[in-house]
């Protein structure tokens, strides 16, 4: 350890040393008992202007662990200045030192001994440190995504950003070696006109009133680490109706937002309190962050604030009731570290897949699990079958996003569905009761849902979270039979079991919707006679990958695999950056065959005008026009993305990108964004028309697969 003279001249030190003498009988009284989880007290001092941190950590371990040493990790940015383990009225030893302790595999993290002298029976441990925390923030901005996860400790005037596993607080290591949670109570010495907020409930030594910002903060619970996060900015507060402080500090660009968020916080709250039960901490704090994010922690989210500058589109679901609801899961209830991450899949669930459903629009939950339905049927490779599963998501990186957030929430929706509203909601709340502060698996879960699994959840976690790849799904008879309508259907792979919903289309234009069991189920009671075609899963409540000929034609499947842009030797900046993005992709003012294309531009267009036009979505482009669904564009601020099948490459699809004038290929940049639709019109910057192209996904009665008919289209 290299030497500190741990008196030496440091601005913030002194102070330290002070409230560490103070610190012993505060903590004490502060922290509960008995001491099931770790009690971590920290004073931390700021000195912005030099991204420099210099903070004192208490410790008592937990009751039980071992007696004669104590193990923490802290950032190798970090240095220790002193570190004594000591008891109430003892006088510390100042020359007792902790000790590296090797630990593989990671450069960013020193692990450290330190000895419990003889005698100590209720230790309590003593650690002063202080570094420089400055990670770069331009280096993680990358174009098209949301989040940038390379920031995780950041001091500077721009703003404070110390994330929970960026060690910057002494994290204990348990017998196990691992991190255990742990009570947290934080005090910001920070810097006059800068607002604060950290992990848990803000603690208010005078006023009860106080809606204000705070400096000192106290998990209510143990939680599997503590943030900090600080910056100049404005304070608005109010409370819900159930009692919850809410406070939203934004820049002043920002400030007539406030008011707006405020009251989405009401709203989401008296939504979800009803139905997952009482919102687990005393305030929810939105802070307006520097770069790219949107991170929660426990009692807080941090949103970009161009996020929030969006205004009301901000508020569209999966972000900040998504940021809201991890207060409860995944900062309330924890992913235990023995399984995968579920928590990402009940949020998405919650709040992105349903709130529309939950306030009375369920047509739009229906086209979101659609949407999550269609990026699979793009690309299959995203779960495939010989793939990482659901409860390897958060611990193998192979298991990609979509598999933890799209699916995860496709297979709570399946799991609602098995239980109905009532019992579902109960058994949520149930989860919350039991499991806030603690470590949860899936099959904790699959318990408190389903308690007598009477409802088979547990099958339906064994299916489609323990085991990769999505059925198939695809009739291959439907017929009349001796007792009425005879439908076998294929899965593709594996041995799948659970409700079907099918809906039966009649000839006086109406339908029957009924339930199967697939797969023992194979006739459907009904009259042949009245019965035209058939529906699989007519409003996409199961998570299976649909056959191609019923995709909807979006940028995801051109941009799914074998790319290649369409583009003349004159183009605009836009386009070169655009293509820039995508190294493995071919570009020529021509196109190819036996690829997914992406057109830019008019003169590239011409180029596969026949293909435009004979799409079962047809466009016209001109100079200075486009010709979509009937209608023609002729402004120059209109700008058009629009995907369709190719019609002369079976399993092909391309994209096109039109601007009549300059100003529109800005919008090129962001095309990645609408990847649920299949034509996007934009005037003046703003999405004037939207449209999605559903092809027919009912067979016909009397279909039966062969070899010159292997599927219905
Ligand atoms: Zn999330």
């Amino acid at each position: 350890m290299p030497h500190h003279d741990p008196r030496g001249n440091r601005p913030g030190l002194a102070l330290l040393l002070t409230t560490l003498l103070l610190l012993p009988v505060a903590a004490s009284q502060a922290l509960a008992n008995p001491k099931a989880a770790p009690q971590v007290a920290l004073q931390v001092v700021l000195d912005i202007e030099e991204s420099l941190i210099r903070a004192s950590a208490q410790i008592e371990p937990a009751a039980g662990d071992a007696a004669d040493h104590f193990l923490f990790d802290l950032s190798s940015d970090l240095t220790v200045i002193m570190a004594y383990v000591t008891e109430e009225g003892r006088r510390p030893d100042l020359t007792q030192q902790a000790v590296h302790v090797p630990l593989p595999h990671h450069q960013d993290v020193q692990r450290y001994k330190l000895r419990i002298p003889a005698g100590i029976e209720e230790p309590l441990v003593v650690i002063v440190y202080e570094g420089t925390l400055a990670d770069d923030v331009e280096a993680g901005e990358i174009e098209g995504q949301v989040h940038n996860f390379s920031v995780q400790a950041h001091i500077s005037e721009r703003g404070v950003f110390l994330s929970d596993n960026s060690y910057w607080a002494p994290n204990p290591v348990d017998a196990h070696g691992s991190h255990p949670l742990c009570d947290y109570e934080v005090t910001v010495h920070g810097e006059a006109g800068w607002v604060f907020v950290a992990t848990g409930d803000p603690i208010r030594e005078t006023d009860e009133g106080d809606l204000g910002p705070c400096d000192h903060w106290r998990t209510p619970r143990p939680t599997d680490g503590v943030a900090l996060a600080g910056n100049r900015l404005g304070t608005l507060s109010g409370v819900s109706d159930s009692g919850v402080e809410i406070v939203v500090h934004t820049s002043e660009g920002n400030a007539r937002l406030a008011p707006m968020f405020l009251g989405a916080v009401k709203e989401y709250l008296a939504l979800y309190e009803p139905l997952i039960g009482p919102y687990p901490y005393r305030r929810f704090t939105i802070m307006e962050n520097f770069f790219s994010s949107g991170f929660a922690y426990p009692g807080f989210t941090l949103m970009d604030g161009r996020v929030l500058g969006m205004g009301p589109r901000a508020l569209m679901p999966g972000l900040l009731d998504h940021e809201m609801l991890h207060a409860w899961w995944g900062n309330g209830v924890y992913v235990s570290p023995e399984d995968g991450n579920w928590c990402e899949a009940i949020t998405s669930h919650h709040a992105n897949m349903s709130r529309y459903g939950l306030q009375g629009e369920e047509e739009r939950s229906q086209d979101y699990r659609r949407g999550n339905l269609m990026k699979l049927a793009a690309d299959p490779a995203l779960d495939a079958a010989d793939g990482p599963a659901l409860d390897r998501f958060g611990r193998d990186p192979a298991c990609d996003r979509y598999v933890g957030y799209d699916k995860g929430a496709l297979v709570f929706h399946m799991i609602r569905q098995a239980l109905g509203d009532e019992a579902y909601w109960a058994g949520v709340k149930r989860f919350a009761a039991d499991y806030l502060g603690k470590h949860a698996t899936w099959d904790d879960l699959a318990t408190s849902l389903d308690p007598e699994d009477e409802h088979g959840i547990a099958t339906l976690v064994e299916q489609f979270v323990r085991r990769p790849g999505a059925p198939a799904l695809a009739a291959t008879r439907f017929v009349a039979g001796e007792d009425g309508l005879v439908l076998d259907i294929d899965a593709g792979h594996g041995d799948w079991s659970f409700d079907l919903p099918v809906r039966l289309h009649l000839k006086d234009g109406g339908h029957r919707d009924v339930t199967i069991e697939y797969p023992e189920q194979h006739t459907i009671a009904g009259d042949p006679a009245t019965v035209t075609h058939l529906e699989i899963d007519p409003t996409f409540d199961v998570y299976r990958l649909m056959p191609a000929n019923q995709v909807l034609p979006t940028i995801n499947n051109t941009l799914a695999e074998g790319l290649h842009f369409v583009v003349g030797e004159e183009r605009p900046e836009a386009a070169d950056q655009f293509i820039a993005r995508y190294p493995e992709a071919t570009h020529s003012p021509q196109p190819v065959s036996d690829r997914n294309l992406f057109i830019l531009g008019e003169t590239a267009a011409g180029a596969v005008s026949k293909a435009l036009a004979l799409a079962s979505n047809p466009v016209a482009v001109g100079d200075g026009w486009f010709e979509v669904d009937g209608k023609r564009y002729d402004k120059p601020t209109q700008a058009m993305l629009h995907s369709f099948r190719h019609p002369d490459e079976s399993g092909r699809y391309a994209t096109l990108f039109v601007s009549n004038g300059e100003v529109g290929w800005q919008k090129l940049r962001l095309v990645t964004h609408y990847r649920r639709d299949t034509t996007i019109v934009w005037e003046d910057g703003e999405v004037i028309t939207r449209l999605v192209h559903e092809p027919d996904r009912r067979v016909p009665l009397g279909f039966a697969k062969s070899p010159e008919k292997p599927s219905y289209d």
